[in-house]
């Protein structure tokens, strides 16, 4: 069996989903005792997310690097990255290592055109809906398109990820609005909703 290197952390309540369904899923191919080889590296998820709001990303790249250099260093067999958002520099990280890092935009586009969707709405931190290293390579790699939220709702999304859904904290005048801002986008046209935020689902 393979190993799977995860960079985690950010934040650990979506790190714990990774490893659950990982788990759940060897279990299911495999049968009784089975469970997944992996490891993982798991951040301080304040450091980075200063850096992120302060717009630092060398910085923050070199703490992903490194985080990469220390799973390889342990004998992944692939790397993943358990945030869209930091999949920012996830090429910079590619370019550095050995191993394959499996890109989470690519796995969410083989899903989407699995389900025979075209057209979906995205929602994210502010980075992932906004810049393109993530909706680009669905549209540019993958033939998708993809509707964003307008800018307030953005900032709705964006402000429950890091003041609530990060800390554990699940209200549900957020899961409200959010189900608003998703019917929204669905009268524009979209098939689907990415949960493009690893914390959301
Ligand atoms: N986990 C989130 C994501 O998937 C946000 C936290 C972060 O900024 O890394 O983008």
């Amino acid at each position: 069996m393979k190993t799977i290197g995860l960079i985690g952390g950010m934040s650990w309540e979506s790190s714990l989903e990774y490893y659950r369904i990982i788990n759940e899923v060897v279990r299911e191919r495999l049968g009784g005792l089975h469970s997944a080889k992996s490891l993982m590296v798991s951040v301080d998820f304040a450091e980075i997310e200063v850096l992120q709001h302060r717009g630092e990303w060398e910085e923050a790249t070199q703490f992903m690097v490194e985080a990469a250099h220390q799973l390889q260093r342990g004998r992944a067999d692939c790397l993943l990255i358990c945030t869209n958002t930091m999949h920012k520099m996830a090429d910079r990280v590619q370019a550095e290592i050995d191993i394959p890092l499996i890109h989470i935009a690519d796995a969410t586009a083989a899903e989407v055109l699995r389900q025979g969707c075209h057209t979906v709405g995205l929602l994210g931190t502010r980075f992932t809906m906004e810049e393109d290293f993530y909706r680009g390579r669905l549209v540019e790699k993958h033939g998708l398109k993809v509707l964003v939220p307008d800018a307030a709702d953005r900032t709705v999304v964006h402000d429950v990820i890091y003041d609530e859904l990060c800390l554990g904290v699940i209200e549900p005048d957020s899961k409200k609005r959010y189900l608003n801002i998703i019917g929204s986008m669905v009268a524009q046209g979209a098939e689907g909703i990415i949960l493009g935020c690893t914390e959301i689902g």
